[in-house]
């Protein structure tokens, strides 16, 4: 196999960063060597190494985004990007890997939904993936399955919905029923974590009153009602024996005090966070005249910029209260998808689309100060990847996956739908983000994927990747 050579780089990792070179051999790293050894091992220019020119730039393992939703039914059309565009929009946003969500709705079958998911991805992937799996009806067949994907399918976690009743809902029985099970099989319980049932109450009146525009999205789902959830999700957690629980897309500081009051009192409880939470708000993006808002209908939703949810997130992300950044990328396109919900905000899909953008989101933190660049590559790759028991994900060191991102810091990445935008839809969320710093170099166990501004990589590249139980905790 071929020998590669990322040369002349600052290699930043979880804890630090130092002057190195990255020695990959076939798909894995090989080494990583103090300046000038390449030399010395006969490895720099003229060898048969390819070279990678690194001077300047910073050399990280390559994303992880364990919190995407390619080709997800939802409401009646599905999500905008195949496993084929949205993986490739991943890679030329410096993600190596994805964590999908395999969905059984309530009434389906687990296994037949899993097996639905990897016909999706099957040969289509750019980069690497794995599955979560929703569990929208427990009972005996799922909780039985449950204990199946772990033992032979690579499937570890478990996402359950305190929101959407009568299609992903779980009621808090059969919630504690899962829990108790994960536990049993060591297995981590994902929460979207908002009362569905009280919101389902706020929609219908506000629909009532004639409040259709898609701002009422948010009126109608306050933060107490995440806050509560995520208070209730972890007592439940707690009677469940402690088990692991990582609450998803958290967007309001009543969810975020939850979970750092329960980190304090021993409990082994996560959150994520997302872009769309650290930089839009109802005001300058969902609140916007007429049905422009649909492209910011999301949930958790948008909060209010007046309130202090966005710099509470960012605290979250410096102490630890937040562990993750994921995306939830789940992209519709305006026409026809979003449109759906023209005169009733409760009908346009919920979702937005940043898969391509986290790196360089989460890097314009680094350069505002909200968080270090060691923090930047912990919650966007190593955390993430530790946490989903992807063991060979990462981190740049020996035997792991030779999965890199090259990060020009001195370069600068424009987005918006004519500018950087990959991703299957008609907009961006994210028109007219100017951000520090450019995606240089991709590349996906040893495979250059992205270089020049250019795709190179292969539709089927992408492997399904098993999963261990999550190595956070042990
Ligand atoms: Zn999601």
């Amino acid at each position: 196999m071929a020998k590669l050579l990322i040369q002349g780089g600052t290699v930043v990792s979880a804890t630090g960063r130092t002057v190195a070179d990255v020695l990959i051999d076939g798909e894995t790293i090989a080494a990583v060597l103090a300046p000038g050894q390449a030399e010395t091992l006969g490895l720099g220019a003229g060898s048969d190494v390819r070279v990678v020119d690194a001077s300047g730039k910073y050399v990280v393992p390559g994303g992880v985004d364990v919190h995407t939703h390619m080709q997800m039914p939802f409401g009646g059309t599905e999500a905008s990007d195949t496993f084929e565009t949205g993986t490739t929009a991943a890679a030329w946003g410096g993600i190596t890997t994805i964590v999908d969500f395999a969905v059984q709705n309530t009434g389906g079958s687990v296994q037949d939904a899993l097996a639905d998911w990897h016909t999706k991805a099957d040969g289509n992937c750019a980069i690497d993936y794995a599955f979560h799996q929703i569990i929208g009806g427990v009972d005996e067949d799922s909780l039985k399955a449950m204990r199946y994907l772990v033992d032979n399918e690579g499937v570890t976690s478990f996402k359950l919905f305190m929101a959407y009743p009568g299609v992903l809902y779980s009621d808090d029985g059969q919630i504690l029923r899962a829990m108790q099970t994960a536990n049993e099989i060591g297995a981590m319980v994902m929460m979207h974590a908002e009362n569905g049932i009280a919101i389902d109450v706020l929609v219908a009146q506000a629909i009532a009153r004639g409040e259709t525009d898609p701002k009422y999205h948010a009126f109608t789902r306050p933060a107490d009602l995440e806050g509560e959830a995520t208070h209730r999700a972890i007592r439940l957690a707690r009677v469940a024996g402690n088990v692991p629980l990582y609450i998803v897309h958290m967007s309001a500081s009543e969810a975020l005090e939850e979970v750092a009051a329960a980190q304090h009192a021993g409990q082994n409880v996560f959150a994520e966070t997302c872009p769309q939470y650290l930089y839009l708000s109802i005001e300058d993006q969902l609140a916007q005249p007429g049905f422009e808002g649909a492209k910011w209908v999301c949930s958790t939703p948008l909060r209010s910029k007046h309130e202090h949810h966005s710099r509470d997130l960012w605290k979250g992300l410096r102490m630890n209260e937040l562990a993750v950044v994921s995306t939830d990328h789940c992209p519709f396109c305006f026409k026809e998808q979003k449109e759906m919900g023209i005169g009733n905000f409760a009908k346009i899909p919920n979702g937005i689309g940043s898969v391509e953008h986290r790196m360089e989101l989460l890097y314009q933190g680094v350069v505002n100060g909200e968080i270090s660049l060691e923090r930047w590559v912990e919650t966007c790759s190593t955390t993430p990847a530790r946490m989903f028991g992807l063991s060979q994900k990462g981190q740049l060191a020996p035997g792991f996956d030779a999965d890199v991102l090259v990060w020009d810091p001195n370069g600068h990445t424009s987005i918006g739908f004519e500018k950087k935008h990959h991703m299957n839809m008609d907009h961006s969320a994210w028109e007219g983000f100017e951000v520090d710093g450019k995606v240089d170099t991709v590349i996906s166990r040893g495979t250059v994927v992205v270089e020049n501004d250019a795709y190179v990589g292969t539709k089927g590249h992408g492997r399904f990747v098993k999963r261990g139980l999550s190595e956070y905790l042990r």
